[in-house]
């Protein structure tokens, strides 16, 4: 079997030996336990599907929350 090294994008976990070619491309992070898609390995799924629990997290990332509330002032 062979397995990829990948970091998790949202906590920079470092997760090994990975078998992204029979997930197409999906892992779990062993650290925050979410699911991360990595577009490389994608091959069936060409458009990024994100869970609810990923939307959350990246509302509440500083650079979309900064964009929020300037896009909030300025309507
Ligand atoms: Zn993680």
């Amino acid at each position: 079997m062979k397995g990829y090294d990948k970091v998790c994008p949202l906590c920079g976990t470092l997760n090994k030996n990975l078998n992204l070619e029979e997930t197409e491309g999906w892992m779990e992070c062993e650290h925050c336990k979410e699911k991360v898609g990595f577009l490389d390995y994608m091959k069936m799924v060409k458009v990024p599907v994100y869970t609810p629990e990923m939307l959350t997290r990246m509302a509440k990332h500083p650079a979309f929350a900064g964009r929020k509330t300037i896009s909030a002032i300025e309507g």
